[in-house]
Formats: C-alpha cells, sequence, structure tokens
C-alpha cells in the first residue's frame, strides 16, 4: 500500500532523538494512589499541580474529560509544559505531545485558525497496523491464541466460561532464523496446554531451557516493555499455528497525513515546517479515509495533548474556534498556559481573568504553578546534567543553583550546555566554576540584559 510506505517512511525519519529543553520529562512522576512523589520521571517538586494533573490524567483515562480544557497559571519557568508534557507521557509513549505558543499564531504565515487546525492535528495521533513479513535476525512479539477446548488442558474451574475460551501468550525472543521461532513458538505452545499460563498473561520463554517466566498480565506497563525491547512487533497464531506474517504498527499524526498528501513536495515540507496551508478538501479526504480504516480495523485514533502557551495572546475568534473545537469526537487533551492575571480579552474592551472569555473559562480546570525552592532548582539542575551527559563539580552546581535562583531556572539551564563548551574548550572533563563563570559573562540573563539596553539606549535605532 504505497500511502502506507510513505507513512512508515516519514514516521521513521521525524522519530529522530534529540536532547530537547523537556527530554527529561518522562511522566508526570505519580505513585499508584496519584500522589506525586518528590522526584520520580525526571520530575521535581510542584507537587500538588502534578497532583491535580494526576486527576485530570485519571477522568482522561475514564473518558470524562470531553469538552473541557486545563489551564496551567503561573510565573514563567514553572514547568507549566514539563507539567503538560508529563500527562501526555503518562498516557502512553506514543500519545502526541504538540506545542504552540498564542503570539506565534498571529506571527505565521497563515490565517489564525488555520495554525490552530494544525496544532490540533499535530496532536491527534492515528495508529495504523500494516501485514509484513518476518526478517531474519529481528525482535519478535509472538501472540498465541488458541481456544480452551483445543489446548487439551484441565483447566480447572476455567472450563465452560466463555471469557476464558481462549488462551492467549505471548513470547518474546531475539531470532537469529526462521527456525528458532518455529521451535520456541512449539515449545509455548506445549506450555500453554499445560495450563502454566492463563488468558492475557505475558510470558518469556528461556531459549535454552524452555522454561517459561511470567512478566505480566499486560504490555503496558514499562517493566514489559523493557522486557520485550523497542522493537517488539506482533505475530498473531490463530489456533496455535505460527505464521510468517507480522503485524506492523506505525504512529503517524493526522497533521503529518495532511501534509503528505497536500503537495508534491509534501514529504519535505515536514521537516522544512513550510507547510503552508492545507485546503480543506485534503482534510475532509484524510478523514474520511482514516474514518474507512478505523471501520476495517486498520487504525486507531490516538488523542494525544495539545500545548497552547501565551494563551492570553489569543484573540475572541481563536477561542471561538476552540469552543467548537473542543466538541469534536477526535479533541485531543487541550492544556493552556499563562501567567497573566485579569486582563483584556484581545479583540474585545472587556477585561477578564487571564484574557479568556467567560464562556471558555467555564470549561476549564485550573491548576496553579509555584516558583521553585533553591534546592528544587538544584535538583532540576542535576537531572539536565545528567541528560545532556555533562560532568558537573560541586562547586559548579552550587554556582549554577545560585544563578538559576537569582536569574530563571531557564537560564540556568541554558548555562550547562554552553559550561560544557567552555570546559571541552580548555580540554578540561568535568565542567567547574570557571566555565560556568564564564558561560555566565558570556551570556546575558534578561536582568542584565535589560541593564545593558538601558545604559546604552542612546546607542540603538527608535
Ligand atoms: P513559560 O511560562 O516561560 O513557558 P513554563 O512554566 O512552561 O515556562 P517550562 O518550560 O516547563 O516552564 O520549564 C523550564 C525548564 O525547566 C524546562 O526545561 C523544563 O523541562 C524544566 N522543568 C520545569 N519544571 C520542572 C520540574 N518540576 N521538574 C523537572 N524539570 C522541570
Amino acid at each position: 500500500m504505497a500511502e502506507l510506505k510513505k507513512l512508515s517512511e516519514s514516521r521513521d525519519l521525524t522519530r529522530i532523538e534529540r536532547i530537547g529543553a523537556h527530554s527529561h520529562i518522562r511522566g508526570l512522576g505519580l505513585d499508584s494512589s496519584l500522589e506525586a512523589r518528590a522526584v520520580s520521571e525526571g520530575m521535581v517538586g510542584q507537587q500538588s499541580a502534578r497532583k491535580a494533573a494526576g486527576l485530570i490524567l485519571q477522568l482522561i483515562r475514564e473518558g470524562k474529560i470531553a469538552g473541557r480544557a486545563i489551564l496551567l497559571a503561573g510565573q514563567p519557568g514553572t514547568g507549566k509544559t514539563a507539567i503538560a508534557m508529563g500527562l501526555a507521557k503518562s498516557l502512553g509513549q506514543e500519545t502526541p505531545f504538540a506545542t504552540v505558543s498564542g503570539s506565534e499564531l498571529f506571527s505565521l504565515e497563515m490565517s489564525k485558525t488555520e495554525a490552530l487546525t494544525q496544532a490540533f492535528r499535530r496532536a491527534i495521533g492515528v495508529r495504523i497496523k500494516e501485514e509484513a513479513e518476518i526478517i531474519e535476525g529481528e525482535v519478535v512479539e509472538i501472540t498465541i491464541d488458541r481456544p480452551a477446548a483445543t489446548a487439551g488442558g484441565s483447566a480447572s474451574g476455567s472450563s465452560g466460561q466463555s471469557s476464558s475460551a481462549f488462551k492467549t501468550g505471548k513470547l518474546t525472543l531475539k531470532t537469529t532464523d526462521m527456525e528458532t521461532v518455529y521451535d520456541l513458538g512449539n515449545k509455548m505452545i506445549e506450555a500453554l496446554t499445560k495450563e502454566k499460563v492463563q488468558s492475557g498473561d505475558v510470558i518469556a520463554l528461556d531459549k535454552v531451557s524452555g522454561k517459561v517466566t511470567k512478566l505480566g498480565r499486560s504490555i503496558g506497563r514499562s517493566r514489559d516493555y523493557d522486557a520485550v525491547g523497542p522493537n517488539t512487533k506482533f505475530v498473531r497464531c490463530p489456533e496455535g499455528e505460527l505464521q510468517k506474517r507480522k503485524e506492523v504498527v506505525h504512529c503517524v499524526t493526522l497533521h503529518e497525513i495532511d501534509v503528505i498528501n497536500s503537495r508534491t513536495q509534501g514529504f519535505l515540507a515536514l521537516f522544512t515546517g513550510d507547510t503552508g496551508e492545507i485546503r480543506s478538501e485534503v482534510r475532509e479526504q484524510i478523514d474520511t479515509k482514516v474514518a474507512e480504516w478505523r471501520e476495517e480495523g486498520k487504525a486507531e485514533i490516538v488523542p494525544g495533548v495539545l500545548f497552547i502557551d501565551e494563551v492570553h495572546m489569543l484573540d475572541i475568534e481563536c477561542f471561538s474556534f476552540l469552543n467548537r473545537a473542543l466538541e469534536n469526537d477526535m479533541a485531543p487533551i487541550l492544556v493552556i498556559a499563562t501567567n497573566r492575571g485579569i486582563t483584556t480579552i484581545r479583540g474585545t474592551n472587556y477585561r477578564s481573568p487571564h484574557g479568556i472569555p467567560p464562556d471558555f473559562l467555564d470549561r476549564l480546570l485550573i491548576i496553579s504553578t509555584q516558583p521553585y525552592t533553591e534546592e528544587e532548582i538544584r535538583k532540576i539542575l542535576d537531572i539536565r546534567c545528567e541528560e545532556e551527559d555533562v560532568e558537573m563539580s560541586k562547586d559548579a552546581k552550587v554556582l549554577l543553583t545560585k544563578i538559576g535562583a537569582e536569574t530563571s531556572l531557564r537560564y540556568a539551564i541554558n548555562l550547562i550546555t554552553a559550561a560544557a563548551l567552555a570546559c571541552q574548550k580548555r580540554r578540561g572533563k568535568i565542567v567547574e566554576m570557571e566555565d560556568i563563570s564564564r558561560a555566565y559573562q558570556l551570556f546575558l540573563d534578561v536582568k542584565r540584559s535589560t541593564q545593558y539596553l538601558m545604559e546604552y539606549q542612546s546607542q540603538y535605532m527608535f
């Protein structure tokens, strides 16, 4: 299927890993009762906001969030973007996370509603299933579904119940050749027949001894994914028969599909970002196609998280667009953020909390974020050093924390890379205080930059 091939190509390229500002965030860092752990999954402090985000996570999982949005209100650099990303990560590693800032919507070379539509579609994932041949040497996951009746075992208490009519097992192995797949698959069927595992269990089978180990009930948990490996592929084996074909799953966003189909150079436009306006007929065709795939069981929608920063910059037309967009059944989770108090709603003469019109305010669940303590700043900087693979002396960390507390957390985070380069230049291995000072002198924080501008303003153009 040519269309699908194109999609998988695009995904492979767009998935190139980068160390971004929030790449250390792996979730909300909550325990099983949704309480925020002090430091967990890359998250530090901000516990009441994270706990509130955890409750929202529960609402989303129970399907009770439709038509509502979340507002994160707090000072710059207090982790609003980080919390929105943590929420997306907690919904699953494949959950799309798109960000756009209010001011950006007015500076792009397209109408603001087109920019908002693109942002929404970047936050809607489509999981597409495709069949392909197993290639030798790759990691495969084998799923065996067999009716209990043909399994031949004497399942205690399970016979006669329709819910346990199928025995399912999953086996993960690194293949070297197809024979191994067949051989282990057969051993697994034996294990299933002996009723060692129950329907829904995830098991691993030792290649040499044939020993079966239970990994857990679902493969949705990170522990199981670790065991299964990142390249997990699926082989369905009805009636215990092994097939040579596997099910491959691609995850793309609706926006990626739009772009690929909207121009001749559509595929490249994904990288340049120069997508231009996308015609509504293209989107309609794509929506129809995706609806067909959903009906045929070939695709599923994965609602993601759309984060709109500086929401006070949106005008009344944008808010009415958001009001409508939230009613769509494919709508992503909308998280908006602002650091403004009572201000004018753009495009009107009215003032309101956060510059948000009352009808939209009515839809919001509001979470506030608080400034960090010095200790929390130190911990966040520690995590960022690790993320950026930068070794830093204790003294240098103390100095960087002081700078973070006096300027801003984001400025201190930015100094890590600059200081590491300064260290490299003097052929050092560990970032020391001198490297931090050098970076601090070279790059101004907002306060010093403003002071400089005030002192020398006569030399600038008006
Ligand atoms: P703004 O209002 O300026 O957009 P923000 O409130 O969205 O700021 P972030 O961009 O989330 O702030 O935070 C700045 C940096 O600090 C990011 O790199 C972010 O990942 C990191 N960070 C913020 N809060 C936390 C936290 N609680 N734990 C770990 N990292 C954090």
